[in-house]
């Protein structure tokens, strides 16, 4: 299978697979005292060293949960319950109009149900960037505390956005007490990223976009931001996230993050095969449109449209190919529903339905490039050859 979707899930790495077997001989539970137990633990505690060092981030900010799903739920419930408790409360929730449906369906529920909470959306530009005096005019116009959510890298397009800038601009005009979440989890491993720099309060990470397992994930939160936990019992992770810890799949993750210290070389081979893909491309067919071209990418993601050759189309040609590649985002497809973040960018229907998306991982080689233009190719010439 030629695998081009690693921004769907990248398959686990040889590391990883072999972190996660050794974890899962050890039948210690990491709350326990006996010598088990303190294995476990260890393992935990060394995937939070790696998790942490991979994104310049402290240990202890590091909670570990079952993905980025629940972490951005976590960011999100867990700032505006915790705000609430510390008695100054949340009244403003921003978040673009671009967000993964984690972020947003988790940003509606609050809206709907906590008192006094307003949502709005920050739009982007046409190049799927965050619209920064859009976002300057709505942070001044409104009042009360206010929390910001928007991603580092979009998972559809791979448009990398300016956190510098935003929290910055957050800094000068939120107000007293505003705060920023980041969903990291298309962007880590990608670019490099500091937590301890950036001037995000909670950051997303999610374990198996980066070549770990699946259901893992973790919180980064930054010291006196508010938080109060979605899950109540036993008090793991120093009771912001409870529930025995799934030490195999947290190994797994520690293993990724150790695997990327050094991503450059990683992300330079990435950058050319996406390069090539993408002029390829155009010389097959030149009406092709590159979404989010005019912006800076991540360099694995390429999301483009011919026109008229629609996506449910080639999607079912590709994999009789043996190529697996996406429409949208995967938690979206299936549904087959034109793509949100698309439509916010300006995109019109028509080119929209057209929309395949490509990302590169560790296992991308130059032959995966040769398959999936093979495969377009023809499918552009039966368009051509309906066309005349
Ligand atoms: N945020 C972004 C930007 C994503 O791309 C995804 C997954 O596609 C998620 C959050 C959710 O992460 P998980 O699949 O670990 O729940």
């Amino acid at each position: 299978m030629i695998y081009l979707d690693h921004n769907a899930t990248s398959p686990p790495r040889e590391s990883v697979k072999a972190a996660m077997l050794a974890a899962l001989d050890d039948v210690g539970n990491a709350s326990s005292v006996h010598a088990a137990g303190r294995t476990a633990r260890a393992r935990v505690e060394q995937a939070r060293d790696r998790v942490a060092a991979l994104v310049d981030g402290a240990s202890s900010s590091v909670i570990f949960t079952s993905g980025g799903t629940e972490a951005n739920a976590l960011a999100l419930k867990g700032a505006v319950a915790g705000a609430l408790a510390a008695e100054d409360r949340l009244t403003r929730l921003l978040v673009s109009a671009v967000e993964h449906e984690s972020v947003r369906a988790a940003a509606v529920a609050l809206s709907e149900t906590v008192p006094g909470l307003k949502l709005g959306e920050i739009p982007v530009s046409h190049d799927g960037l965050i619209d920064l005096p859009a976002l300057r005019l709505q942070l001044m116009q409104g009042k009360g505390r206010v929390l910001v959510s928007v991603m580092a890298a979009n998972n559809e397009t791979g448009v990398v956005q300016n956190i510098a800038e935003i929290g910055k601009l957050l800094r000068a005009e939120g107000g007293e007490g505003a705060l920023l979440h980041v969903d990291a989890v298309q962007a880590v491993g990608r670019i490099p990223l500091s937590f301890r720099r950036l001037a995000a309060d909670y950051m997303t990470v999610s374990a198996h976009k980066l070549g770990g397992p699946q259901g893992a994930g973790a919180l980064l939160v930054k010291d006196g931001a508010p938080l109060a936990p979605l899950v109540d019992g036993g008090g793991q992770e120093l009771g912001r996230r409870s529930g025995t810890e799934n030490v195999a799949a947290i190994a797994g993750f520690g293993a990724a993050a150790e695997s990327l210290r050094d991503m450059a070389a990683e992300v330079s081979r990435f950058a050319l095969l996406r390069d090539r893909f993408e002029a390829d491309l155009l010389r097959l067919a030149p009406d092709a449109v590159i979404f989010g071209a005019g912006a800076e990418r991540i360099a694995n993601t390429s999301n483009f449209a011919v026109p008229n050759l629609a996506a449910e189309t080639a999607l079912i040609a590709l994999d009789l190919d043996g190529v697996a590649v996406s429409s949208g985002s995967a938690c979206s497809s299936g549904k087959v529903k034109p793509s949100q973040v698309l439509a916010a960018m300006g995109v019109g229907q028509d080119l929209a339905r057209c929309g395949l998306r490509l990302s590169f991982g560790w296992t991308s080689r130059e032959e995966d490039v040769d398959a999936v233009i093979s495969s377009l190719r023809r499918l552009i010439d039966r368009r051509a050859a309906l066309a005349a």
